[in-house]
């Protein structure tokens, strides 16, 4: 079942690059199994599947208790300043920083446990105040480049989650603008360091692709809808 879903996101993962005359190996896809039980990942791990993400600390904590170790798990969710000692261990990607003071406190308990983790800065794209991340570009890039300074992480790039509209041209633009915003974070820090631009879910994750997007956050489409 996760099989054929998987098979078929690949597909859209594929053609959506070509469309855009892009390598489909540049787009990673990243399996969001929030609110799915333990044996969903097993059989999506029986699938092929590796690379995880999760929305909160400590439902991840529980569901991938043993297996941490074996999966690539990213946070796709906020992350409470006060979590930040579960991470080591636990996610080696934190896509969801939207503070200076979190970062150097996870920095600082990365740290400690001789953990790495690289992360990446959220970017509200969208202007929907219900969404977490940096909402002006200027301050983004300038604590980006804070957060780059700090010895537990590795800033990867930019998460951004894309505005809940069917209005298709403005979902286009909130990844444009991300996309720039990434391309101006590159000049400032390096190539070399920043290659990840996790933009696209389910519903709008072929747009994500046309814009540039190197990683695709992928739940209901492979795992059903959420209860
Ligand atoms: C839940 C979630 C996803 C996956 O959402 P789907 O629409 O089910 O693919 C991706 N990114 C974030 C940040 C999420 O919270």
């Amino acid at each position: 079942m996760i099989e054929d879903r998987l098979r078929a996101i690949r597909d859209r993962i594929s053609a959506a690059a070509s469309r855009a005359g892009r390598d489909p190996q540049e787009v990673r896809l990243l399996a969001v199994t929030k609110t799915h039980p333990r044996p969903v990942v097993d059989e999506a791990r029986r699938a092929g599947i590796s690379v995880f993400g999760e929305n909160r600390v400590q439902e991840a904590a529980s569901k991938y208790g043993g297996i941490a170790g074996s999966v690539e798990l990213h946070l796709v969710g906020h992350l409470q300043r006060n979590k930040a000692k579960l991470v080591p261990g636990l996610f080696s990607w934190v896509e969801s920083i939207d503070s200076f003071a979190t970062a150097d406190a996870l920095s600082k308990r990365c740290e400690a446990a001789g953990w790495r983790c690289s992360v990446l800065v959220q970017y509200n794209s969208s202007g929907e105040t219900s969404k977490s991340g940096y909402d002006e570009s200027s301050v983004l890039l300038e604590e980006a480049e804070q957060i780059a300074q700090l010895a537990g992480l590795d800033v990867r790039g930019l998460m951004t989650i894309g505005p809940f509209v069917d209005d298709q041209a403005k979902i286009a633009s909130a990844f444009a603008h991300t996309r720039a915003l990434y391309e101006r974070l590159r000049a400032r820090l390096g190539e070399a360091q920043i290659d990840t631009l996790s933009m696209g879910m389910t519903d709008d994750f072929e747009i994500a692709i046309a814009e540039g997007s190197t990683e695709v956050r992928i739940g209901s489409a492979l795992f059903g809808a959420r209860g």
